[in-house]
């Protein structure tokens, strides 16, 4: 039996770890975005398949397929579960749980109402919504006082006054209060990510009193089976064998 695990995540990360050590034969695979990502343990491919024909040609070489991307990379799930529909390969979509909502926090469905909400929030807003999205905050918070946290510099020009810090999680309660308080920011914004990693920055912006501006997941496909932990996802392949 051998297992495409479509990752880029912790929890990617800890099924390949159990599955390595259940003797699957497991390959994961990476887009390849970040310069020197965390490597799971076991077989690891990097790049894109080249959309729906590629993943689907790609496909003869595995018996299934566990999608454990990122809440907010929409497009590889959907292209996963196209191509896996079409050649009939089992798919299970491991997604972690968004963050319990805080009455404190305001949604956004978007990047770009994110971007409108948080200028009218605050004048110094703390950005980690990741490098991709970027641009689309500066439409609206271009003239701001903008501190933006990336996992690797995100290659676009951007205004003057904003200024780039690239780190990347688990981040600390203290850490964060320190890169928050440096900076003065005054509003947080940030995906409705999930997990620990990240959690800090909103003790962090309760503790300091800040607004949260939260970009709301995007809404997952009706079609996909869904677990939301990594234990249910090893039992689903170990159920295959
Ligand atoms: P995306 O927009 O959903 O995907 C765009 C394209 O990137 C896909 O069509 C695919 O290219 C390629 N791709 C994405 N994930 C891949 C994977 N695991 N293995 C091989 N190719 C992959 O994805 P994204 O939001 O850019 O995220 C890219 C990766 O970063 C994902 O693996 C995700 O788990 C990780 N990540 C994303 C975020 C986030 O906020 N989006 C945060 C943390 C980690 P082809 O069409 O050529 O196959």
């Amino acid at each position: 039996m051998k297992v495409l695990l479509l990752g880029g995540t912790a929890e990617a990360r800890e099924l390949a770890r159990l599955l390595v050590d259940a003797d699957v034969d497991v390959t994961s695979s990476l887009a390849g975005r970040v310069a020197r990502p965390r490597l799971p343990v076991g077989r690891v491919r990097v790049g894109g398949f080249g959309g729906v024909d590629g993943l689907r040609a790609a496909l003869a070489d595995y018996d299934l397929v566990v999608d454990a991307t990122h809440p907010f990379a929409r497009g590889m799930s959907a292209n996963a579960l196209e191509a896996c529909a079409a050649e009939r390969v089992p798919l299970l979509r491991l997604e972690r749980p968004g963050w319990e909502p805080d009455p404190a926090w305001r949604y956004a469905a978007t990047h770009d109402e994110a971007a409108a909400l948080a200028s009218s929030l605050g004048e110094r807003p703390f950005l980690t919504v990741g490098r991709q999205e970027l641009a689309r905050f500066v439409p609206c918070l271009g003239g701001l006082a903008v501190l933006a946290r990336v996992v690797d510099s995100p290659g676009i020009d951007l205004p003057p006054n904003w200024r780039v810090i690239t780190s990347r999680g688990p981040y600390t309660l203290d850490g964060d209060l320190e890169v928050m308080r440096g900076h003065g920011s005054d509003v947080l914004v940030t995906k409705d990510s999930g997990g620990s990693y990240t959690w800090p920055k909103m003790e962090a912006a309760a503790v300091l009193g800040l607004p949260v501006v939260v970009v709301a997941r995007p809404e997952p496909d009706p079609r996909a089976s869904v677990v939301d932990a990594v234990g249910p996802a090893l039992d689903w392949v170990l159920s295959h064998r």
